[in-house]
């Protein structure tokens, strides 16, 4: 086995960085392979163009009649970039996307064939998918699921494949995808923003939330993965003795990209280009061997695609490179662990930012309006926000030992701080006409001055405010923006709307003017919203016992975080915004619970297989080697004096033996542990068991292979090394 490890090795010294083709101007070759706008206009007939484009703006439906000449014209369209299959491509709940090729290839009889691509091929389709955690929604009898083409992502060639992004959902209606709710989240969202902005500009007609995530990742050479049977199975390593040298020094951050990596990065990018994915900025991270790159940002619907897209780019084009990308929130222990920040604002439909602090007083009074209105939803709603990101490999970050808490709290710098402090002192009731002047003078009016030299950026907050943005840092980088993007446009959705209602009863109830009930409003969110905000260091242990004090939650693993999500409150919410009903929300919880499950249940087994049959085995071949000597020793200097040359080495002997002995015994007790568990017919039930009783073995078993790690010769050793496995390239 060890000679997998040298021979892995061997490979990655001798690879040379693959060339990459540039094209001349990146701008020349975006979007090329998608269906957008300009193309439409091109391969659609007047009337269908059009059909598609309300479709996007306003989700009417495309005509039928129209369909066949849309599906005829894309068809044309992508046999024109290679393509020779379709296929409906989809988010399942298991995280990626998914899809089932089928052939624009027809025969017509008496040997003849065409390229077919009808508008029902297009507009719906019935994978046979039943195989897709769908939480009990559709057990067999039922009908089964189908796809629907979603206009508002344009359908591209990947390969030599026309994908044309679609939701998943049960012929009842129930989404079995992550897309549905995503794009319900958004009309919710949309409808209650319109109808707040109103309050400032009544031209507006409709307001997009916008994404701009940012994907860390880890690459590692592709023989050097292969050695590693839990890097291969579970995507990071079950154990491993940290090396000499580990991140202290800093010195990959943002250095110099080494070319191998350069030359990935920059095939990968003009991949993305050809898909319309507008990548920006790529630089190296706090870890060794980790990288980031983030792209323009765009509206959420299209960002989730981009993002989930771009995963399935990057794993191929880095097999071209001979790397593999780790995605894993936390692939090795000791190093820093991988996220995916959202970067969420709202836009409206004639382009103004509206977390964006503006020229004038009023303008400003629209930025606070929805800035407070988003730290309020976050406040009310901070379990559901941490639920939004629950899942067994981003426990790794949040809430683990070497991580940053699993508590939700929102950081806006000192200056927007001290316009909030202001706010919050302004009269209850009408404002006087000195009070509003002073306002607009020294604080509303202020705000864009400030923010412009507002440098300080708290790198620990989960979810801070960057100057025109909300950034959702406690994301993990393996998720599906689609989910805490949900949560976050849902509560926000049901906050405007109950912001909406309480300024339009005291403006009807109280005779208030419009500023004066907003002012009021906002003060009362401000005082009520207090405790989610926090401004200093989110990663210490004084936080948590702050945190404690207010009252906020610190769901520090998935079973227990995800239980607000089928609380009553949630489904309230999600029901009154039409965004899920129960059924739905309680078959998520469902998957997801049972998904928990079995996550551990396969690393358990990865972990077990791995110390028993290469850790203890190359043990015992040591220790054998070491029996060896001390039998030799022993036949040199005789009985009485052979001990003085060999006590070293029978220590280690010794400690070998403990080492295997106690390696043995945990996983003999582990095992018997997730039989217990696999007993438990409720899924929420073993998803506890194997979360309390299962995983607190893993910290045990690794403690002691890594002991043996440092022990045993390095010739003998089967595992790639961390030193390896992060150094070389
Ligand atoms: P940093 O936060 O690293 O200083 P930027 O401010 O340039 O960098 O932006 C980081 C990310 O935020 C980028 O992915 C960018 O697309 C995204 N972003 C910027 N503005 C918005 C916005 N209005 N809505 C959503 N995302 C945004
Ligand atoms: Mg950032």
């Amino acid at each position: 086995m060890s000679t997998l490890r040298f021979q892995a090795l061997k490979e990655t010294l001798n690879r040379k960085a693959v060339e990459v083709k540039e094209p001349a101007r990146r701008s020349e070759i975006f979007s090329k392979n998608v269906f957008n706008e300009p193309v439409m206009r091109q391969f659609l007939t007047k009337d269908s163009y059009k059909s598609v484009m309300d479709a996007i703006e306003y989700g009417t439906k495309i005509d039928r009649n129209l369909s066949d000449h849309i599906s005829t014209g894309m068809k044309e369209w992508a046999i024109s970039k290679g393509a020779t299959h379709y296929t409906h491509w989809f988010q399942p709940l298991t995280g990626s996307s998914a899809e089932k090729h089928d052939a624009f290839f027809e025969t017509v009889g008496d040997g003849a064939a065409i390229e077919k691509f009808g508008g029902g091929a297009l507009v719906q389709q019935e994978p046979d998918a039943s195989s897709f955690p769908n939480g009990g929604i559709r057990n067999t009898f039922e009908a089964r699921g189908y796809t629907a083409w979603d206009p508002t992502s344009p359908a591209f060639v990947l390969g030599t494949t026309l994908c044309i992004p679609t939701v998943f959902v049960s012929y009842t209606g129930e989404a079995l995808d992550y897309k549905a709710p995503l794009l319900r989240s958004l009309q919710a969202l949309d409808n209650a923003a319109t109808d707040v902005v109103k309050y400032f500009n009544k031209k507006v007609t409709k307001v997009n939330a916008t994404l701009g995530w940012e994907q860390e990742y880890f690459l590692i050479d592709s023989a050097l993965a292969a050695s590693r049977p839990d890097i291969t199975l579970a995507g990071r390593t079950l154990l491993g003795h940290p090396p000499a040298k580990g991140q202290q020094l800093d010195d990959h951050y943002f250095g110099s990209i080494p070319t191998r990596v350069l030359n990935f990065m920059r095939d990968m990018e003009n991949e993305c280009m050809l898909l319309g994915i507008p990548v920006k900025t790529r630089h190296n991270e706090v870890a060794p061997n980790q990288f980031e790159l983030a792209p323009i940002f765009e509206e959420v619907n299209l960002a989730v695609d981009h993002n989930l897209l771009l995963m399935d780019v990057m794993d191929k084009v880095a097999d071209r490179h001979h790397f593999k990308v780790l995605f894993h929130e936390k692939p090795f222990a000791g190093v820093n662990g991988s996220g995916k920040h959202n970067n969420w604002s709202l836009a409206t439909n004639e382009g103004t930012n509206l977390l964006s602090p503006g020229s004038t007083p009023m303008k400003n009074l629209q930025f606070l309006t929805f800035f407070i209105n988003t730290i309020k939803a976050v406040y009310d709603n901070e379990e559901l926000l941490r639920a939004s990101i629950a899942t067994a490999s981003n426990d790794h970050r949040l809430g683990a030992n070497e991580a940053p808490p699993a508590i939700i709290s929102v950081f806006i710098g000192s200056q927007l701080t001290e316009v909030l402090d202001e706010l919050e002192k302004v009269t209850d009731g009408k404002l006087s006409p000195q009070e509003k002047t002073e306002l607009k003078l020294n604080v509303v009016g202020k705000i864009p001055e400030i923010l412009l030299d507002n440098t300080d950026r708290n790198r620990t907050s989960p979810f801070a405010f960057t100057g025109n943005k909300f950034e959702f840092r406690a994301v993990g980088s393996t998720a599906n923006c689609a989910n805490p993007m949900t949560v976050l446009n849902s509560i926000v959705a049901k906050q405007l709307k109950d912001f909406k209602s309480q300024v339009d009863q005291l403006i009807k109830e109280k005779k208030m003017k419009k500023d004066d009930a907003i002012f009021n409003v906002l003060r009362e969110y401000i005082k009520e919203s207090k405790k989610i905000r926090f401004e200093g260091d989110g990663y210490g242990e004084a936080w948590e016992k702050e945190a404690k004090k207010r009252g906020l939650s610190n769901n520090k693993t998935t079973p227990q975080a995800l239980k607000v999500k089928v609380s009553d409150e949630a489904i309230k919410l999600y029901e009154s915004l039409g965004v899920m009903n129960k059924v739905e929300i309680e078959a998520r919880h469902e998957i997801e619970v049972e998904e928990y499950a079995m996550h551990i249940q396969i690393e358990g087994r990865i972990l077990g297989d791995i110390a028993r049959n290469h850790v203890i085995p190359t043990a015992i071949r040591y220790q054998n080697i070491l029996i060896d000597n001390v039998r030799g020793l022993k036949e040199i200097y005789g009985n009485d004096s052979y001990k003085k040359f060999a006590s070293e080495q029978l220590g280690i002997i010794e400690d070998v033996s403990t080492h295997i002995e106690k390696i043995n015994k945990a996983i003999t007790e582990m095992i018997n542990a997730r039989k217990e568990a696999n007993k438990l017919e409720n899924m929420e039930d073993r998803a506890f068991a194997y979360c309390d009783n299962v995983r607190p073995f893993f910290d045990d078993i690794r403690y002691h292979c890594d002991k043996l790690e440092i022990l045993v010769d390095d010739e003998l050793w089967p595992l790639t090394k961390y030193r390896e496995l992060l150094f070389t390239r």
